[in-house]
């Protein structure tokens, strides 16, 4: 049986929602082993064994995680070599892209990003070109190494109680002109991760600077809340919440898309959302185009209304 080497990088009590994707996504292809370059809790390594996991590759130093990508490529390069890997997953964050392109280069294979479905055939579903193509393409080089958006595949729990064989593999560190010097963690605001949500709640200019009513909304849906470059250049919300081309590309199984025109950068990161409503007051805005579900209206009428009817529904 194919040996599928799922990429994990996260230190923490337990696993994230997309690893739990990602191992999922294994179990289906194979026999799965890990390749864990952060630090992890017992409880996170339980979690994993809960996937039937064979084996669980670790750096034998640390020092892997001091010099950005670098280190990290050279370790999923060792950990596929040691598993004899047939298949590679990773998430789908810009850092695991860069380890993904570095490691396919080292390991002479090919690389696809963004995929949001895959067949048992290894034909991978991706969305090309600022959104304009959906590509249906497959790796044909060496060992696929495949890159997953969240929210692709569910996740479902193993449920096997299986304690992985650890195998610290050496790593040979590449001498580094950047170096990681500390690191300071983000403040949880209590919403799920944006690249993770199952809804998004998403607003642009027409908000016109109170995104209050959108967390009202996000919250009563269990949702986050994201931007269109506009609101996030206006310094309505952080950067980290854009959504689009130059910002971060989701695919939740809801997006509410609010006083956003649609522009072909903002479609880019978010028109592989399994469904999409627009509400927008001009009927003629473009974003209408790629909506499931249209609302034409204004905004501080719509949001309220909407949030008031869920919260009284029970949804
Ligand atoms: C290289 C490049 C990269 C870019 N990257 C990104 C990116 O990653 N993400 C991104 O989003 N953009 C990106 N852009 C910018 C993009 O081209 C658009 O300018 C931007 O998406 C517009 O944001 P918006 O839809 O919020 O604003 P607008 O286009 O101004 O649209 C505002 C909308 O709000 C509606 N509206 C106004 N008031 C209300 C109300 N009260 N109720 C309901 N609706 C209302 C209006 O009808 C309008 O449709 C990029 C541009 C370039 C050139």
């Amino acid at each position: 049986m194919t040996t599928v080497l799922v990429y994990l990088d996260h230190a923490g009590a337990s696993l994230a929602k997309g690893e739990r994707e990602l191992l999922s996504l294994g179990a289906s292809l194979g026999d799965v082993a890990v390749a864990l370059a952060g630090e992890a809790e017992q409880t996170y390594l339980d979690g994993i064994g809960s996937y039937g996991v064979g084996t669980v590759y670790r750096p034998a130093s640390a020092e892997v995680s001091d010099v950005l990508v670098a280190g990290k490529a050279v370790f999923l390069t060792e950990a596929v070599r040691a598993a004899g890997a047939g298949i590679v997953l990773l998430g789908n964050s810009y850092e695991a892209k860069e380890i993904a392109g570095r490691a396919g280069v080292r390991l002479e294979s090919g690389v696809i990003t963004d995929v949001v479905a895959l067949d048992g055939d290894l034909t991978a579903t991706k969305a090309d070109f600022a959104g304009s193509y959906t590509v249906d393409c497959r790796v044909r080089t060496g060992i696929p190494i495949l890159t997953i958006k969240p929210n692709s595949v569910e996740a479902a729990e193993a449920g096997i109680s299986s304690s992985p064989r650890e195998e610290r593999l050496a790593v040979d560190v590449p001498v580094a002109a950047a170096r990681v010097t500390g690191r300071t963690e983000k403040p949880a605001s209590g919403r799920p991760e944006l690249t993770e949500a199952r809804v998004i709640v998403a607003g642009g200019r027409g908000v016109d600077g109170d995104f209050g009513p959108l967390e009202e909304l996000a919250d009563v849906l269990g949702g986050a809340v994201g931007a269109s470059r506009a609101a996030t250049d206006a310094g309505w919300i952080e950067h980290s919440a854009q959504i689009g081309q130059t910002g971060k590309t989701v695919s939740p199984q809801l997006y509410i898309s609010v006083g956003i025109s649609g522009a072909i950068q903002q479609k880019a990161g978010m028109q592989t959302s399994k469904v999409i409503v627009a509400i927008n007051k001009d009927a003629d805005s473009p974003v209408f185009e790629i909506a499931d579900f249209g609302v034409v209206g204004d905004l501080r009428s719509v949001l309220p209304q909407a949030t008031e009817e869920i919260r009284k529904r029970g949804l």
